[in-house]
C-alpha cells in the first residue's frame, strides 16, 4: 500500500481495489483498454452478438429465449432495448428486491416492463433476514450491500435454472470498465469466481455460516449459487453486452430519457444523476463506507469514466472530485429506522471500518482524511497544482427520488406507479 502510483490519463491509483496496473508510459490497464472503444469495429462485434444469441432464441414461443436481471436503475433500460428492440429477444426480467427502494426506482422499475412489454419476476427475501444479514456484515465487512449484491448476481443464474433458460445477458463488466481487467475483445463471461471474489467480497452464502454464529441455513440458503451440475445440465452462461456494444452510460441513459421516459435525479454526492437513482444508500451510506475503506467514492468512478469519454479533463474530473467527495450523506436515518439501531451506534460501526491508511483520528469523533493525491510523490502530480472550478456537465435531472406522497421510508415492496 506504500507504493502507490496514479495513471497519467485518469484518476485511479495503483490502489484500486479491483487491481490495476501501469505501463511505461504510466497508462493504466483501464485507459488502456478503454481505448479499444474506439478502435473496435463495433458493427462487426454486434454480428458477432448476433450470431451468439442465435441458437437461444425459441422457436416454438413455449419459453422464453434468455433473461435479463434489471433494477429501477443502474443500465436496465438501455439492456432491455438492446435485446428485445434490437435483438428481438424474448426475455425474462427477474429483479432482487434491496428494500432500499426509492419511489423513483419503483415507477422507473414499472415503467420498464410496461414500456417494453416485458414479463417480469421478482425476488423478495423476508425482511428479517435480510436485516440479520444487513447487521452482520455491516459489522464485520463494512458493507450493507452484500445481501444485495448477492441477491442481484444469483437470482438471475437460480431463475435460469429453474426456469431452464441457459442464456443470461448483462450490461457492462465493472472489471473491464474500470480497471482493464480483461479485454473487449476476450468476451469474458459470468463466473461463479468474480462474483466471489469481487461482488461478494470473498464471502459466498455458506461462508457467512461459520462466521457469524448469528446466521442460520434458513437466512442464507437464498443466496446459495447453483451447484455445476444444475448449470451445466442446462447449460447456463452469462454474457456482457459491453463486449459487442461500445458502453457509454452517459450516451446511453439519455437516449432512454427522450425515448423510453427514463428519470432521473440529483444526488449530492456525484455528478452523475443518471445511475442509482433507485436506491436510497448506494449514493448514500454504501458510498461513505468505499470512502472510510478504500480512501475514494463513487464520484471517483464517474469522473475517470468521463475523463475516458474526452468529456472533461483529468484536472476538471480532479475538481468535481474534491466538491463532491466529503458532501454529507443523506437518509441515514432511514436505514437506522428499518435496521432498529440508533445514530449513534450506526456511526461507531462506521467508524471501525475506517481505514487507517487514509483517516487519522484526531480526538474522539473527530477524523482527518488524508487521501492518496494529498501524498502523492509521482512527479508532484497532485500537489501545487490549481485546480479549476468545477464544471457543469450537461446531465438531465428530470425527477426526484421522492415524490409528494411517500412517507419518509422504504418502499419495502412496491409493484407499480400513478403518474
Ligand atoms: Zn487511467
Amino acid at each position: 500500500m506504500i507504493n502507490f502510483h496514479f495513471c497519467k490519463r485518469c484518476l485511479y491509483s495503483t490502489a484500486h481495489p479491483l487491481g490495476l496496473v501501469l505501463d511505461a508510459e504510466g497508462i493504466c490497464s483501464g485507459c488502456r483498454i478503454h481505448e479499444e472503444k474506439d478502435r473496435l469495429d463495433w458493427s462487426e462485434r454486434w454480428e458477432k452478438l448476433e450470431a451468439l444469441v442465435n441458437p437461444y432464441r425459441n422457436k416454438a414461443g413455449s419459453n422464453y429465449d434468455c433473461i435479463i436481471p434489471v433494477t429501477g436503475a443502474q443500465d436496465s433500460y438501455y439492456i432491455v432495448y438492446l435485446v428485445k428492440e434490437r435483438l428481438g429477444l424474448n426475455p425474462l426480467l427477474v429483479t432482487y428486491n434491496k428494500y432500499f427502494n426509492t419511489p423513483l426506482g419503483i415507477r422507473n422499475l414499472a415503467n420498464l416492463r410496461i414500456r417494453f412489454n416485458c414479463d417480469i419476476l421478482y425476488q423478495n427475501v423476508n425482511p428479517i433476514s435480510v436485516k440479520k444479514i444487513t447487521r452482520s456484515t455491516l459489522r464485520q465487512f463494512g458493507s450493507i450491500y452484500w445481501p444485495i449484491l448477492a441477491g442481484q448476481t444469483v437470482f438471475p443464474v437460480q431463475t435460469a435454472v429453474r426456469y431452464k433458460i441457459p442464456l443470461i445477458i448483462w450490461g457492462a463488466h465493472q472489471g473491464l470498465e474500470q480497471v482493464g481487467m480483461f479485454s473487449h475483445e476476450h468476451e469474458v463471461e459470468m463466473t461463479r469466481r468474480y462474483r466471489k471474489d469481487h461482488d461478494l467480497m470473498g464471502y459466498e452464502a455458506d461462508d457467512l455460516l461459520s462466521i457469524f454464529d448469528t446466521l442460520k441455513e434458513e437466512d442464507i440458503w437464498q443466496y446459495r449459487y447453483p451447484d455445476d451440475q444444475s448449470l451445466n445440465a442446462i447449460g447456463v452462461r452469462g454474457i456482457y453486452l459491453g463486449n459487442y456494444v461500445r458502453w457509454d452510460p452517459k450516451a446511453q441513459h439519455e437516449k432512454m430519457i427522450a425515448e423510453y421516459g427514463y428519470k432521473t435525479s440529483s444526488f449530492n454526492r456525484t455528478f452523475d444523476c443518471y445511475d442509482y437513482v433507485d436506491c436510497f444508500n448506494y449514493m448514500g451510506l454504501h458510498d461513505l463506507l468505499k470512502l472510510y475503506k478504500h480512501g475514494y467514492s463513487k464520484v471517483t468512478d464517474h469522473a475517470c469514466r468521463e475523463i475516458r469519454h474526452g468529456r472533461i479533463t483529468r484536472e476538471q474530473g480532479l475538481a468535481l472530485v474534491k466538491k463532491y467527495e466529503q458532501a454529507e450523506i443523506e437518509y441515514s436515518d432511514l436505514f437506522c429506522q428499518w435496521l432498529g439501531v440508533d445514530r449513534k451506534g450506526l456511526q461507531f460501526i462506521l467508524d471501525q471500518h475506517r481505514n487507517p491508511f487514509y483517516w487519522f483520528q484526531v480526538r474522539l469523533g473527530a477524523w482527518e482524511f488524508c487521501d492518496l493525491t494529498m501524498r502523492c510523490s509521482d512527479n508532484n502530480f497532485f500537489c501545487g497544482q490549481n485546480i479549476s472550478d468545477p464544471v457543469l456537465l450537461s446531465y438531465e435531472i428530470n425527477a426526484a427520488l421522492k415524490n409528494n406522497f411517500d412517507k419518509s421510508a422504504y418502499v419495502v415492496v412496491g409493484k407499480g406507479y400513478s403518474c
